[in-house]
């Protein structure tokens, strides 16, 4: 069987998995989603026996059904390897009544990783596979974590270059540091003077640019993405629910078959989606608790089933969830329309055109199993101050968020579901707005300073990712306006 994927916008536009993960984003702004998730015919039981690599191939042969068993083991091999500062890949721990599913252990210590790690070779496998002979570009727009774990995915990745933009003050010191120190030659970095909507509008932009791929065709350069609308992360990113449910299992935790419920810090939408994917394929997921920060598009949302994006853009200490049009909410709307690619397009016609949408009463019943909030700065910091007084756990900005969240949903239901929380990114890619939440004395400390008093604090060794750019110089300066995108890409590629 060659699983076919299909535009959100347009039924007659199919891909095979691979043509889909080289494309990244259909025609007119689609996205790319799957006809159906086939089932997962291996049992729970069995799965809690599989290392990470095991089952990552289990979950990904079901959606990528045009790569043979080697290509896909080799992609996960490659990925999934000593990169990771731990065998289990994604450790899961029990704090604070819930399963705090640590995805940061990768190479740029934020979750991207578990997704960006292994996009480079399925790429370059899906190009030999449809016999591109076009370089690759990889355009990419960052709330702070895509970016550097895209850079150090594709850095001098033999037939790719990549290009970079963030909002220039829109990441946490580290975020830019990891950023403009990337070494790879075949790598791009901007800062724009815009926010993270501006960013990814613009790359959308670039995409959909007839006359721009013309030229890139002429010059042998294909673009492609790294951003969570292309399904070669999503489906990399529905592998660890799976793995933790099956952790629970083995642990004793659970019995296979037990619903659990799933907390995930959202922006993009692509993690929580993931889990949803996960739960189509048979992973028993009772309540999908959408968190947000201060930019609480989605929790809104759910609550009222009109996405209104004309809001302020707020900066928060959770940057890397500082959005307010969430990209892949698109293929659960889809779906909630019964895949409907008519009903789809004019809702995100009407998001392009007015800021916003709303869902008609039968959609909204089909979001069920969602349930969304969202928590203040000042809930951030109380909430990492009340877990490390609880035993002494340091959990990052983003989780923090999640975490807030979970205690107000259960709070309100009284739901007493063993609970996952995906835990997005280490402590120490947010150092300071981490530690003053612990001890607000220390905020006159430089960032570094601050790397060591996390250290003293949580006793958990400094990660690779931050003593290498301690003295990492800046090999990236360019600061552009959101309107010259195009423009420096151009110069990058020399064009
Ligand atoms: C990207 C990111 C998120 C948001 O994930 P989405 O898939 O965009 O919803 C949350 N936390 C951290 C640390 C991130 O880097």
């Amino acid at each position: 069987m060659s699983f076919l994927y299909r535009s959100t916008r347009n039924e007659n536009e199919t891909a095979t998995a691979s043509q889909a993960i080289l494309k990244g984003l259909a025609e007119n702004g689609g996205l790319f989603v799957p006809d159906e998730i086939p089932e997962l015919d291996v049992p729970f039981e069995e799965l809690a026996e599989m290392d990470y690599r095991e089952v990552a191939f289990e979950v990904m042969s079901r959606m990528f059904t045009d790569f043979t068993e080697e290509e896909l083991r080799y992609c996960i091999e490659s990925a999934y390897d000593s990169k990771f500062d731990t065998e289990k890949i994604a450790p899961v721990k029990y704090h604070h009544g819930a399963y705090i599913l640590e995805l940061f252990h990768g190479k740029t210590i934020a979750f991207k990783d578990m997704a960006l790690s292994i996009l480079p070779y399925l790429l370059t496998t899906a190009a030999k596979k449809n016999n591109v002979d076009k370089e690759i570009v990889i355009l990419t727009a960052t709330s702070g974590d895509t970016g550097k774990a895209a850079l150090a995915g594709f850095s001098d990745v033999p037939g790719t270059r990549i290009a970079v933009f963030y909002p220039k003050n829109g990441v946490s010191p580290i975020q830019e540091k990891q950023m403009v120190t990337e070494k790879g030659k075949n790598t791009f970095v901007a800062g724009i003077t815009g926010n993270f909507d501006d960013a990814q509008t613009g790359v959308k932009k670039m995409f959909s640019d007839k006359k721009l791929a013309e030229l890139l065709d002429k010059k042998g350069f294909q673009f492609s993405s790294a951003n969570s609308i292309n399904i070669g992360r999503l489906v990399p990113q529905m592998v660890y629910y799976v793995y933790s449910y099956t952790r629970l299992i083995a642990a004793g935790q659970i019995k296979a078959g037990d619903p659990i419920n799933v907390v995930v810090p959202t922006g993009n939408f692509g993690n929580i989606l993931a889990a949803y994917y996960a739960s189509l394929m048979g992973l028993p997921v009772s309540k999908f608790i959408c968190a947000s920060n201060d930019n609480k598009v989605l929790y809104d949302f759910f609550a009222t089933g009109t996405y209104d994006k004309n809001r302020d853009f707020i900066l928060t200490s959770s940057p890397s969830m500082d959005i307010l049009i969430s990209s892949n909410l698109e293929r659960l709307i889809y779906r909630i329309a019964g895949n409907d690619p008519e009903k789809n397009a004019e809702l995100m016609k009407s998001l392009n055109e007015t800021g916003k949408y709303e869902i008609t009463d039968q959609m909204k019943k089909n979001l069920y199993s969602f349930y969304g909030n969202f928590a203040t700065q000042d809930e951030v910091a109380a909430t990492i101050k009340t877990l490390y007084d609880e035993d002494g756990y340091i959990i990052d900005t983003h989780t923090a968020v999640a975490v807030s969240v979970y205690d107000k949903y259960k709070a309100e239901s009284g739901d007493a579901t063993p609970t996952i929380i995906a835990s997005t990114a280490s402590p120490y890619k947010f150092t300071r707005s981490v530690v003053t939440a612990i001890d607000p004395k220390l905020d006159s400390m430089g960032d570094f300073e601050l790397v060591d008093e996390l250290y003293k604090l949580s006793a958990v060794k400094v990660p690779a990712a931050i003593d290498e750019i301690r003295t990492a110089p800046v090999l990236h300066d360019t600061v552009c306006e959101k309107e010259d995108m195009e423009k420096v890409v151009k110069k990058f590629l020399g064009i």
